[in-house]
């Protein structure tokens, strides 16, 4: 397969360091460059953006990105640009002439992506603006980041969100991207017909983060003791990033203020915060300043800081969904990491209680239901994943040896009598009650309910005696999971019966229930720590590297992983690269990365090299190299070439200036396909046609920009090397721009 496009290939090298597409991101990325219509749903840290990013710099024009919050428009723009590609935002927080520069500066053609916030999209004067660059340099593609924000079915609705189906209706024929990482098909389908999508091809991967270690403890008496020991256990000598989710702004407040008595480097974040400090406090902690975060469910949306090692839930966390996402902000880069639920039943009891507080019944009842699941949930004793993904309608088939129930399971028991009498209840009862009821009826409740229903009166009454509350829970929630018996997501968590459970009523089938007697395991499961393994020297050269990285980060004025990820560092602390070639074959490491940061990093591993007595390899990054891998991303312009300039711009053609120095034609043409990739701003239309030009364009994206003969074997003899030549020039300029 990989074979079909290579050119794909090289360009994330090129453009991202990645050596490979992940998913799905390739055939996405192939839609996209067709003009297809696309949805991608991909949990977070999938690697959505790329799914856009790529196409836009292969793509003639400028691809509009739709994205909703501020920080993380600024946050991909920085690591767009630090990738040395061209990226500018427009939103509230610029001034007037900082607009119309930005949008002058995309009238030129030199930027490939633009992020918007969805309200000014439609304002007469970004619409005039739109029309123009659609006009000028031409719109490659519309993408719309956390495309669930159209429903109001989603977690997120924007209604700013609802007015991007006239996307559709002003730009037909111009491809939208749509993505996110919600996982319920009926959001999809909101998705798809509220942007008016044109026969959309579907991209939906699986949910399983494989990264993530999921695990719950049972508080105990002491749980700031709990949280704190986790949290150095999991901090390691990495001193990783972690978030504390607490369901009150008091907890918060509490948690930071005792972690930083005791020491660890935290800091709170909840919305009672003024402004500018919960500004400060999120800043520190993507910045590395400081390691933990505590907050509210406030903080999270639209921060990808990709190296957060932990989160851990010192409450309960409010339904199945959020906890999915909130822990999902753990391991983006795809390293290991750990996500702890910290279980009371204490904390149960306020839930129900803030639930109670609700007037509106509808609320309450889906409030409840979510309840239910949660505690199903942390109470299970089968594998974390399964359960979670089973929520999203995923199959998962355990183990998954990355969970605390998968790696020290509970005792395996025949429970099938148990599953008759509980599912012969169900049937009894009429398939119209739920869980809690069926068990007050198996266990001989005398609850007022019981009788007014006469289910004292059926045949399964009290023939359950012998089993605990708990443990009927528990058979119950095991045959969920395992299929045996359906659960109503309406609100009212009706159990009914299915072909499945007809099996077990026939005898034909046994029920295999792990048990757990006491809820979850105490703190001895042992969990993992937050990084794969590394040796005592790499463990070394991983810190020295992380302290360099963050003194260019500070330098730069921009958060540490943009400078390099974990994964990189990682690579680099294991392989040990020491020349440019090494140094550019670490996933992470594109173009752009070698020229900026390949030296000093070559040269800090070669100085621990030495210190350490390993072997120092003389072929380092030198300065010519450095020089020659530069050039060959921005040609040096010599004067000769400015003097071309200087006549072109005084209004001679490139004839008159074949004549006026009295060099050959094409010696001037190849000193303007010089000074546009080099990045002066002439204007090319003047010197291709632009139908003609497009058609260069899709070669070049097809068979790549090395080859002038396979361009124009693609495209045929009635195309020039000259012209090859300048629209090549202006696709690099656009492509590699500073
Ligand atoms: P999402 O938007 O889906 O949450 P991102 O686009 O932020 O995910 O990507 C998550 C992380 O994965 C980023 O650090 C990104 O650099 C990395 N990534 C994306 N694609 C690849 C790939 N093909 N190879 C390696 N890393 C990748
Ligand atoms: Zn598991």
């Amino acid at each position: 397969m990989s074979n079909q496009n290579p050119t794909l290939e090289s360009a994330l090298k090129h453009f991202f360091g990645h050596d490979q597409f992940r998913f799905e991101q390739r055939s996405i990325i192939e839609q996209v460059l067709k003009n297809k219509d696309v949805l991608v749903v991909m949990p977070t840290g999938g690697g959505k953006s790329l799914c856009y990013q790529l196409p836009a710099l292969l793509k003639p024009g400028t691809t509009i990105v739709i994205s909703p919050l501020i920080s993380l428009m600024q946050d991909q723009v920085t690591a767009l640009k630090d990738n040395g590609i061209g990226a500018t935002f427009l939103n509230s927080t610029l001034s007037s002439d900082e607009v119309r520069s930005r949008e002058s500066d995309l009238l030129t053609g030199n930027v490939k992506l633009l992020y918007i916030a969805p309200e000014r999209l439609f304002t007469a004067s970004f619409l005039d603006f739109l029309e123009q660059l659609s006009q000028k340099v031409g719109i490659s593609t519309f993408a719309i980041d956390e495309a669930h924000c159209v429903s109001e079915w989603g977690h997120d609705f924007r209604p700013e969100y609802r007015q991007l189906f006239q996307i559709k209706q002003r730009y037909p024929q111009i491809p939208i991207i749509a993505l996110t990482a919600t996982a319920t098909k009926r959001v999809r389908t909101d998705i798809v017909q509220q942007l008016s999508l044109n026969d959309p091809t579907i991209y939906v991967s699986s949910f399983n983060r494989q990264n993530l270690y999921y695990e719950v403890l049972q508080k105990s008496k002491n749980a700031y003791q709990q949280l704190l020991e986790k949290i150095q256990q999991y901090q390691g000598k990495d001193k990783g990033a972690g978030i504390i989710y607490c369901l009150s702004r008091k907890h918060v407040n509490e948690i930071s203020a005792k972690l930083i008595q005791d020491g660890i480097s935290a800091l709170p974040y909840h919305a009672g915060l003024v402004n500018k400090e919960r500004e400060n406090n999120q800043t520190k902690f993507i910045r590395d300043d400081i390691q933990i975060i505590v907050a509210t469910v406030a903080f999270g949306m639209g921060i990808n800081k990709p190296d957060v090692r932990f989160v851990i839930h010192y409450d309960l966390p409010r339904n199945l969904e959020s906890y999915y996402q909130e822990a999902g902000r753990a391991g983006r880069d795809g390293e290991a990491a750990n996500c702890t639920i910290l279980f009371g039943w204490g904390d149960v009891h306020t839930v129900k209680y803030l639930i109670g507080q609700k007037t509106d019944s509808g609320e309450q009842r889906i409030a409840q239901q979510q309840l239910n699941q949660i505690i199903s949930y942390v109470e299970s004793p089968i594998c974390r994943r399964k359960v979670q993904l089973s929520y999203f309608g995923e199959q998962f088939v355990p183990p998954c040896d990355n969970c605390d129930n998968c790696l020290s399971p509970a005792p395996i028991e025949d429970w099938t009598i148990e599953a008759q009498k509980f599912l012969s209840c169900v049937y009894r009862c009429g398939q119209r009650f739920g869980m809690n009821h069926i068990i007050d009826v198996l266990r001989g409740s005398n609850k007022k309910r019981v009788q007014e229903l006469s289910h004292n009166q059926i045949s399964t009454y009290a023939i359950g005696k012998d089993r605990t509350a708990d443990e009927w829970r528990m058979l119950c929630r095991a045959m969920i999971y395992q299929g045996y018996l359906e659960e109503t997501t309406d609100g009212y968590s009706v159990l009914k019966l299915n072909r499945k459970s007809n099996q077990i009523l026939k005898k034909l089938v046994s029920v295999e229930v792990p048990v757990t007697r006491k809820i979850t395991k105490s703190a001895s499961t042992k969990a993992k720590v937050a990084s794969t393994e590394l040796g005592q020297e790499a463990t070394l050269l991983m810190s020295q590297l992380k302290n360099l990285r963050k003194e260019l980060a500070d330098q730069q004025n921009v958060p540490p992983y943009v400078v390099f990820s974990d994964s990189s560092l990682r690579q680099m602390a294991q392989g040990r690269p020491q020349t440019i070639n090494a140094f550019s074959d670490i996933s992470g490491v594109g173009s752009r990365k070698l020229i900026q940061y390949g030296k000093v990093f070559t040269e800090a591993i070669r100085r621990f090299c030495s210190e350490h007595g390993m072997e120092v390899v003389s072929d380092s990054f030198s300065d010519e190299e450095r020089a020659a891998c530069e050039n060959k991303s921005k040609p040096d312009i010599t004067s000769t070439q400015l003097k071309t300039l200087d006549l072109y711009q005084n209004g001679s053609s490139l004839a008159d200036i074949s004549l006026a120095r009295n060099i050959r034609l094409n010696t001037v043409n190849g000193h303007m396909a010089e000074l546009i990739s080099a990045g002066y701003s002439i204007d090319i239309d003047k010197l291709v046609d632009r139908e003609r030009r497009a058609v260069i364009e899709e070669a070049i994206t097809k068979v790549g920009p090395h080859s002038l003969r396979n361009i124009r074997e693609e495209i045929g003899q009635t195309y020039d090397y000259q012209e090859i030549k300048l629209v090549r020039a202006k696709w690099e300029s656009e492509t590699v721009k500073e």
